[in-house]
């Protein structure tokens, strides 16, 4: 880490809230310091950009409005409800969480860092996100926005994938963080504000809007445009599938994924590992004591998660027999109200035209 004198770093802070009160998007959560919303919103967002939030913010609140009622809402209510977000071992943990505090805090959510990050789904940031902004305690929120931030006033170039570089951040703005409730309240949002809009993470930062200009190092020696540091990510594992549609009598066949991994719980049509030529489909098929009737269309589709990309081969086939028991035919209604996955995009659409095929509008 550079060796910059702690002074020019404190002397940021009242530009920074200065400038938060005047140019901060109006964002929902931040008109609450209730921290129900608060954490909501923070667990919406991990990996996930404000403009889709929002929508999903507000249909979540209005159909779960309090801890107790997301700890007593249905599975199927809550993973339909994520729908298109993503990441739905969010919502899972969610509702674990607000299970915890109605069970060990008596309803009322933790109030400190420490009791935050028992609960499930939140981590380092999110407690310190939470803490700040619902009860004001001096705790610094560091994402990858106030990295960036941090990185180019310092002109520090520590790698911020490494974890010893976070934790150094935390207790360098741990010192400068302002003392009373209602500025930290603002100190946290507004540092990762101005990381959204002013210092961004996709082209050039807009130094010219910048509060901080005057004491950012990484502006003052050319340096802010190639920072942060971060070391390459690890390459994606691929993985191929192949995915059926299968339709029969106006219902297509869907399965539950297992209870934990990858988009755990959630409806998949059924798929096996490998990319099947069409005799192996149909031979796959068999095993499921299915008989393709009508082979319609094969397709290709592609979905990229963190860590893994899947590349898939669909087949659209009409089929006679039940399948295995763990099918589970669903019209299109019902197709409609199951949570399937952004990963089947492709398919669902697949299977709601099969669906319409057989069951044209009169
Ligand atoms: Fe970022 Fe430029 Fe502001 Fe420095 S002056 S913090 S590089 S926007």
């Amino acid at each position: 880490m550079p060796h910059t004198p702690l002074t020019t770093l404190s002397e940021i802070v009242l530009p920074l809230l200065a400038w938060y009160h005047t140019s901060a998007r109006d964002l929902p959560w931040r008109k609450t310091r209730d921290p129900y919303p608060i954490w909501v919103s923070e667990i919406m967002l991990q990996q996930t950009r404000v403009a889709a939030v929002l929508g999903y913010y507000q249909r979540f609140l209005a159909a779960f409005p309090s801890v107790e009622a997301l700890a007593n809402a249905p599975e199927e209510q809550l993973m339909k409800l994520w729908e298109g977000l993503g990441y739905y071992s969010r919502a899972r943990n969610l509702q674990k969480a607000a299970k915890t505090v109605m069970q060990d805090f008596a309803g009322k959510f933790p109030d400190t860092y420490e009791e935050l990050l028992t609960l499930p789904g939140i981590g380092d940031y999110t407690a310190s996100a939470i803490a700040s902004a619902a009860f004001g305690r001096r705790e610094p929120a560091v994402d990858g926005n106030v990295l960036r931030v941090f990185s180019r006033l310092e002109d520090d170039h520590s790698d911020i994938g490494d974890p010893k570089t976070k934790k150094a951040v935390r207790a360098r703005i741990e010192e400068i963080m302002p003392d009373s409730s209602e500025d930290i309240r603002v100190f946290n949002q507004a540092f990762m504000e101005l990381g959204a809009v002013v210092c961004v993470p996709n082209g050039p930062p807009k130094c010219l809007l910048c509060p901080l200009a005057e004491r950012c190092l990484g502006r003052k020696r050319g340096t802010a445009e190639s920072l942060p540091v971060k070391a390459p990510k690890k390459a994606r594992r691929v993985e191929e599938k192949t995915v059926f549609i299968f339709s029969r009598e106006g219902k297509i066949a869907l399965r539950k994924r297992p209870e934990d991994g990858l988009l755990a719980g959630l409806w998949e049509f059924p798929n096996v590992d490998g990319t099947l030529d069409e005799a192996a489909a149909g031979a796959q098929a068999a095993l499921w004591d299915l008989t393709p009737v009508d082979w319609d269309r094969r397709l290709t589709a592609k979905h990229i998660f963190s860590h893994v990309e899947w590349r898939m081969t669909g087949y659209v086939l009409s089929v006679a027999g039940n399948g295995p028991e763990d099918f589970f035919w669903a019209d299109g209604a019902t197709l409609e109200e199951r949570a399937v996955p952004s990963a089947f995009a492709r398919f669902l659409t697949e299977a709601k035209t099969a669906l319409n095929k057989e069951n044209p509008e009169p």
